[in-house]
C-alpha cells in the first residue's frame, strides 16, 4: 500500500499517515462562512484538500474515506447582510432573510467549487443544525471547570488548558502582548474566548441554559467534528490564517471536553494566495471572486492547474501569465487524450509525488513527462488523479476559442457579454448535434448529423465526436454568420 507522508503542523515534522481505522479514514476541513461569493483565496484549501481527498480515496478506497467540510451559517456578517436587506424595506422576517442569504451563498459555493473540479465532501454539515451538540459540549466544559458563564456569555478559560498555543507555537503571555485579544467586562482573563453569546431580539438566537443566544465560531467545528467523525480522527485541515486563534481554540475545546482523546492527529495548513505578487485586498483593487474569473472565460480547470503548480505550504501567486500558460498546456493535453481510454491506474510516479506531502508541482512535472513520451492513456488517468483532464471539466475546451474568434482574446474580461452569448449558441448547436447523433445511432440514418457537421465545418468549426459527447472547436477563421442555418 502507498505510504502517504504529510507535514504535521502539530509536530512540525513530516509523518507517515497511519489511519486510526484504515476502513474509515477521517478528515475535517474548516469550510466557508456563507455570506458572499468565495474569493480566489478561498479556493486554495478547497483544491488542496480535494487533491488529498482524491489521494486518500485512491490509497484506501473511495468508500473508506470520510471528508467533512462545514458551512458556517450563523455569523455576524450574515446577520448584517440580512439586517441591511430588512432596512431596505424587505418585508420578510430576519430569519427568512438569513435563510435566503445562506441558501443562496451555499448554491454559489457549490457551483463555483464544482467548476474547479472539486469533489463534494462526504458530509457538509451546517452549523445551525448542530446547535444542540454545541450547547451540550459547552455545558460539559462548564462542569469540568474549563468554561464559565457571565452575563449571558459563556467563555473558555484559556489558562485551564496548559497546552494552549502549542499548535501555533505561541505562549499565552506572548499572545496577550500581541494584543490580539479583546478585553471585556465579562471576561476573567483577556485571553478567554467566547463559546456562547447573547442575542438581541433582532438577531438569530436559540434557547440555552444561559439565555437566548448563539454559538461562538470556534465551538461549531469542535461540535460538528465530534458528532460526525468522533473524538479522535486523522486529519484536520484549513488555511494558515485559521491556525490562530481558530484551530488553537478548537483544540482547547475538544481536548478539554475529551481529555482521553487526541482530537486531530495530523494538522495541515495551506499558505495564502497573492495576486500578481501582492496581497489580495479590496483596497488594492485586486480582489476578485472565483466567479469573476469564470465569467471572464477562464476555465475552472485552468484555475485548478495554476493552483497545483505551487506546493500548498508555500504562498501562491496568481498571475494572468500563469493562467495563459496553463491554458496552453491543458489545450495540448486535452488534444492528446481526446479519444483515449484512460489507463487502469495512475502512473506510480504521479502517486509517489502526491504521497510525498502532496507534491502537486512534482505530480504536474510527471504529467509533462507522460505527455512528452506520448503515453496518452497514462496521462489521462494520472491527470484525473489530481482532478485534471476529467470528463466533468471537459466542456470548457472550445469556449475560449469562441471568444478568441471575436478578436478579443487578450481582453476577455471586456468581452464577457459577447463570449457568453456565443457560448450559449454553440452550446445549443453542440446539444443539437449530440441529439442527432444519438438518434442516428439508433436509426442508422446519419443524414441530419452530416448536415449539421457540414454547416459547422463550412463555418470554420472543427467537430469532434466521441462517446463522451460532442466538442466544437472554432478555428481562427470561424464565421458565426454561417451558423444561422442551424439556429
Ligand atoms: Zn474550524
Amino acid at each position: 500500500m502507498t505510504r502517504i507522508r504529510l507535514y504535521n503542523t502539530k509536530t512540525r515534522a513530516k509523518e507517515d499517515v497511519a489511519p486510526i481505522d484504515p476502513a474509515n479514514v477521517r478528515m475535517y476541513v474548516c469550510g466557508p462562512t456563507v455570506y458572499d461569493r468565495a474569493h480566489l483565496g478561498n479556493a486554495r484549501p478547497v483544491i488542496v484538500f480535494d487533491v488529498l481527498f482524491r489521494l486518500l480515496r485512491h490509497v484506501y478506497g473511495p468508500e473508506h474515506v470520510t471528508y467533512v467540510r462545514n458551512f458556517t451559517d450563523v455569523d455576524d456578517k450574515i446577520n448584517a447582510e440580512a439586517q441591511r436587506r430588512k432596512a431596505l424595506g424587505d418585508p420578510r422576517s430576519l430569519e427568512e432573510l438569513i435563510r435566503e442569504r445562506t441558501e443562496e451563498t451555499i448554491g454559489w459555493y457549490h457551483a463555483d467549487m464544482d467548476a474547479l473540479g472539486a469533489l463534494r465532501p462526504t458530509l457538509e454539515p451546517r452549523a445551525t443544525d448542530y446547535i444542540g451538540q454545541m450547547i451540550g459540549m459547552i455545558a460539559g466544559l462548564i462542569r469540568s471547570g474549563h468554561a464559565y458563564a457571565k452575563d449571558g456569555h459563556v467563555l473558555f478559560r484559556v489558562r485551564s488548558y496548559a497546552e494552549y498555543g502549542r499548535l501555533s507555537g505561541r505562549s499565552v503571555d506572548d499572545m496577550i502582548a500581541g494584543a490580539r485579544v479583546e478585553v471585556a467586562p465579562f471576561k476573567e482573563d483577556p485571553m478567554d474566548f467566547v463559546l456562547w453569546k447573547p442575542s438581541d431580539a433582532d438577531l438569530p438566537g436559540w434557547e440555552s441554559p444561559w439565555g437566548r443566544g448563539r454559538p461562538g465560531w470556534h465551538i461549531e467545528c469542535s461540535a460538528m467534528s465530534e458528532e460526525l467523525l468522533g473524538t479522535s480522527f486523522d486529519i484536520h485541515g484549513g488555511g494558515i490564517d485559521l491556525q490562530f486563534p481558530h484551530h488553537e481554540n478548537e483544540i482547547a475545546q475538544s481536548r478539554c471536553a475529551h481529555p482521553e482523546a487526541d482530537f486531530a492527529k495530523v494538522w495541515m495548513h495551506n499558505e495564502m494566495l497573492q495576486v500578481e505578487g501582492k496581497k489580495m485586498s479590496k483596497s488594492l483593487g485586486n480582489f476578485f471572486t472565483v466567479r469573476d474569473l469564470l465569467d471572464k472565460g477562464i476555465p475552472g480547470e485552468v484555475i485548478r492547474f495554476v493552483f497545483l503548480q505551487t506546493h500548498y505550504s508555500k504562498p501562491m501567486d496568481w498571475t494572468e501569465e500563469k493562467a495563459r500558460a496553463a491554458e496552453a498546456t491543458l489545450r495540448k493535453w486535452r488534444g492528446l487524450v481526446a479519444d483515449t481510454e484512460p489507463a487502469p491506474s495512475p502512473a506510480p510516479s504521479v502517486i509517489a509525488a502526491l504521497a510525498d506531502d502532496l507534491n502537486t508541482a512534482g505530480a504536474i512535472a510527471e504529467l509533462h513527462g507522460l505527455a512528452g513520451a506520448g503515453d496518452r492513456a497514462a496521462l489521462k488517468r494520472s491527470a484525473e488523479a489530481v482532478g485534471l483532464l476529467t470528463d466533468e471539466l471537459s466542456r470548457w475546451e472550445w469556449q475560449p476559442r469562441i471568444v478568441a474568434a471575436t478578436g478579443r482574446a487578450e481582453g476577455r474580461s471586456t468581452a464577457r457579454g459577447v463570449g457568453e452569448s456565443r457560448f450559449d449558441c454553440m452550446d445549443r448547436i453542440a446539444q443539437k448535434l449530440a441529439d442527432a447523433r444519438t438518434s442516428a445511432l439508433r436509426s442508422k440514418d446519419f443524414t441530419e448529423v452530416d448536415r449539421i457537421k457540414s454547416i459547422l465545418v463550412s463555418a470554420g468549426v472543427e467537430v469532434r465526436m466521441s462517446k463522451e459527447g460532442v466538442q466544437l472547436l472554432p478555428s481562427s477563421n470561424f464565421d458565426p454568420a454561417k451558423l444561422e442555418a442551424l439556429e
